[in-house]
């Protein structure tokens, strides 16, 4: 199984550019797949890819988190995920030991765990198709060294599992990765999230840096210790930084407590409100929501909703 630029694929085409947004970030997949074995209620704590679910539409979040509908991950999703796997074996090594050679090893010895993923074998890829989700992958993971070169950066934790209490709210998170900012033992760490999605332009770079300051406030209520700032690190693209102060970190966890507390209210009241928008399109639950058929039906119409739209099958006149 090779792991590189595959041949026969049109690269035009970048792992951004696939499936639209993601619905969910896949690195949470395994925190939220606790919500399969739960019994029933509402979930006992909130992760960043639940609050960002909820703040685009409640009922959204509502079909996932109470009534545990499957939110199946897509090719671009998976392929996100698999690259999060092989980063975060590479960069437990020591660092003259992280190089793209060692990364295709890697790719190669876990490819087999991906091919076993239920949710891999329902996409029911064909030969061609396979090979252009191994692309996908590599171009993700070879996308790291040109935004950073990992052999230089001092790796203190990978895959961190966070579950704390931030101003009263329950709040679970995984963080790719905390690193120092130098080898000093004593030096500040640093928050590092892999996005293999789109970067965003800088008017949207702010709520999306939400994220990576929530897991900072994480990683101070349980270490005592305040990260020196928070990363995204969109593979291949760039890196979106922001220094962790008190402003931004004391806002980010506002923001947690109010959707919070908005969800308690949608609870209480079984009222759940949908946000019709752009996002119906790549909606896994739009064939069970009125408005977003409606959304759908007009987008369609006015040729404002790109044919790869996943949505688009729950409407009768795409034919
Ligand atoms: S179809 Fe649109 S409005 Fe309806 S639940 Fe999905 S995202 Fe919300």
């Amino acid at each position: 199984m090779e792991f590189d630029a595959a041949e026969g694929v049109d690269t035009s085409e970048r792992l951004y550019d696939v499936g639209g947004e993601r619905p969910h970030d896949a690195a949470d997949s395994h925190i939220e797949g606790d919500l399969q074995v739960r019994p029933e209620g509402p979930p006992p704590y909130l992760s960043p890819s639940s609050a960002s679910t909820f703040r685009s539409c409640a009922r959204r979040w509502k079909f996932r988190y109470i009534d545990r509908l499957a939110d199946p991950a897509g090719e671009a999703a998976l392929a996100g995920t698999f690259a999060h796997r092989v980063l975060e074996d590479l960069c437990q090594l020591p660092g003259a030991e992280r190089t793209l050679e060692t990364a295709r090893t890697i790719a190669r010895d876990v490819w087999p765990e991906t091919v076993d993923d239920p949710d891999f074998v329902a996409l029911e890829l064909d030969e061609e198709a396979e090979r252009r989700f191994r692309w996908l992958s590599w171009t993700a993971i070879e996308g790291l060294w040109r935004i950073e070169d990992p052999a230089e950066v001092t790796v203190e934790a990978t895959e961190q599992k966070m579950d704390v209490e931030l101003d009263g709210v329950p709040f679970r998170g995984i963080v790719d990765r905390i690193d120092r900012l130098d080898a000093a033992v004593d030096s500040p760490l640093i928050i590092s999230d892999y996005k293999s999605g789109r970067a965003p332009s800088p008017r949207f770079q702010g709520a999306r840096l939400d994220q990576v300051l929530l897991y900072a406030a994480a990683v101070e209520a349980e270490s005592g210790q305040r990260p020196q700032a928070a990363r995204l690190l969109y593979l291949g693209q760039c890196i979106v930084e922001t220094p962790v102060t008190e402003k931004l970190i004391s806002a980010a966890v506002e923001g947690l407590s109010d959707t919070w507390e908005h969800i308690a209210a949608c609870i209480d009241a079984d009222t759940y409100a949908p946000t019709p928008g752009p996002l119906c399109g790549w909606c896994p639950y739009a064939d069970q929501c009125p408005e977003g058929l409606d959304e759908l039906a007009r987008r369609h119409a006015a040729g404002r909703i790109r044919a790869s739209a996943p949505a688009l099958q729950f409407l009768s006149t795409v034919g």
